[in-house]
């Protein structure tokens, strides 16, 4: 009992914990939170300490490194181990088929694919010899984006989408965001490699899931474990529920449950980004717009004169051409300038 409510409560506080950050990065409110917490850690924690602690986020967070490329094949190739390890052969004494066995590593190949492309590809670089072509490409709104607006640092014309980022110092064409996963920007010409890249990922979790959960459910089936009985601490015989079954199974299978585990926070975690990504795409905003958003609105009332009509009050995605256009223009941007050039 005590093993499984704390293993659920710990899941549904990680959940919790990710909807609320989502929630709160479109307001101001994790911003208040942040600087609430970082001020009473500064109470607890000495200078010296917090400068460090400070120096290490920067360096992994807004410099480019390959901390978390190698971060993410290490646990890649953790959860592959242990699955080629004892899952693998388990399964295939219990005869079960080897297409549903291999799917993992077919789905592994493609995203190692993907997630090379994502790192390596350029997302966008807006240059002395591109800037003119990439001004043409889209409208400026004049809310978010406004017109003959110049990078300081690349002193460059900013084309209407365009963001500098301050990881990778230069600016990008469409800037999505930066990812430190693939330590690159996320941009027009790399945009389609990292959705294929995050599906992929989200697939190959939710397969090895699946495949682990399935080789679980089907040994308690077989050994009759489910129609046991057992003598609880106060000597009472008890009939084997699901509570007791995950904890035998647990301390029977303790790495195979584990990374179940792991693998299922995973695979929600990445399939609820992936549900947020395609919205981005079929709507077609980029993260920065979809988080800039409430923010150039309030900026151009500001400097708008007159009263504030309620219809003024929405932000308005000019960019959207329908969901298939949309996609279109994430999976052929080149397509989509040499239509704008004729
Ligand atoms: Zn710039
Ligand atoms: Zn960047």
């Amino acid at each position: 009992m005590d093993f499984l409510f704390l293993f659920l409560c710990y899941l549904a506080l990680m959940l919790i914990g990710v909807v609320v950050i989502c929630f709160c990065s479109k307001s101001h409110s994790l911003k208040g939170l942040v600087w609430g917490g970082a001020k009473l850690f500064s109470y607890i924690i000495p200078e010296c300490l917090q400068r460090a602690i400070q120096r290490l986020l920067h360096y992994f967070l807004h410099t480019r490194n390959y901390t978390f490329i190698i971060l993410h094949l290490i646990l890649q190739g953790m959860v592959y181990a242990e699955y080629t390890w004892e899952i693998f052969g388990f399964c295939q004494e219990l005869e079960f088929s080897l297409y549903y066995l291999l799917l993992p590593y077919l789905l592994l190949f493609v995203n190692l694919c993907f997630f090379a492309l994502s790192c390596i590809t350029n997302p966008g670089t807006i240059t002395k010899t591109n800037e003119l072509l990439l001004l043409q490409v889209y409208e400026f709104d004049e809310v978010m984006f406004l017109k003959n607006t110049r990078c300081p640092t690349c002193d460059l014309r900013k084309p209407a989408r365009s963001k500098h980022c301050r990881v990778c110092n230069w600016c990008v064409h469409r800037f999505d965001h930066h990812c430190v996963w693939v330590n690159n920007c996320i941009g027009a010409w790399n945009a389609r490699y990292f959705l294929i890249y995050l599906l992929t990922l989200t697939a190959s979790a939710a397969s090895v899931a699946s495949v682990s959960a399935t080789f679980l459910v089907q040994l308690v089936f077989l050994s009759d474990l489910h129609l046991e009985t057992y003598i609880d601490d106060l000597g009472h015989t008890q009939v084997v529920d699901i509570t007791f079954l995950i904890q035998y199974l647990f301390l029977t299978f303790p790495r195979i449950v584990f990374m179940l585990g792991f693998v299922l926070i995973l695979s929600f975690l990445l399939g609820g980004y992936l549900c947020f990504v395609l919205y981005l795409a079929t709507t077609n905003q980029t993260t920065n717009e979809w988080y800039r958003g409430d923010w150039a609105q309030c900026q151009h009332y500001l400097h708008t004169a007159g009263p504030l009509s309620p219809e003024r009050q929405v932000y308005q995605n000019i960019y959207s051409r329908g969901i298939c256009g949309n996609l279109g223009e994430i999976f052929l941007p080149t397509a989509h300038y040499e239509k704008k050039k004729n």
